[in-house]
């Protein structure tokens, strides 16, 4: 078992199960659709479903949608929950956490920025 994967869980409060750190390993590579998680996993259906919700309530994993595509499931590449909003470029699919002081809610809105999905072109793409 990696031992990173297991820290990067363990960082979010959760245990360290096989499944959890199957869909980490898997997702490490780049963000992935539920259809190739299953594949990839070689997990079912509901395990992978049910342990996406749970990477998400902690924020491990977090989700981007395209109009009339299938979402993609990307994990935070960050060991600790941090406030930070996410970037993703829609030329190559790849997705960035950005500093936290790149985007600060204040008011009633401080600390909310862990949903906030930036889309555009990286600076490799750019
Ligand atoms: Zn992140
Ligand atoms: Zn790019």
């Amino acid at each position: 078992m990696s031992l990173s994967a297991r820290r990067h869980l363990r960082s979010h409060g959760l245990r360290c199960t096989e499944p959890r750190r199957c869909i980490v390993e898997a997702l490490r590579s780049g963000p992935k659709t539920h259809a190739e998680l299953l594949r990839l996993t070689r997990l079912d259906r509901v395990t992978v479903y049910r342990n996406l919700i749970t990477l998400q309530r902690v924020g491990l994993v977090y989700r981007v949608y395209f109009p009339g595509k299938p979402p993609l499931y990307v994990l935070c590449q960050q060991e600790k929950q941090g406030t930070h909003a996410h970037f993703f470029c829609q030329k190559c699919h790849k997705a960035f956490c950005l500093p936290s002081e790149a985007i600060q809610l204040t008011g009633v809105w401080a600390g909310h920025t862990e949903r906030i999905i930036l889309f555009g072109q990286c600076p490799e793409c750019g």
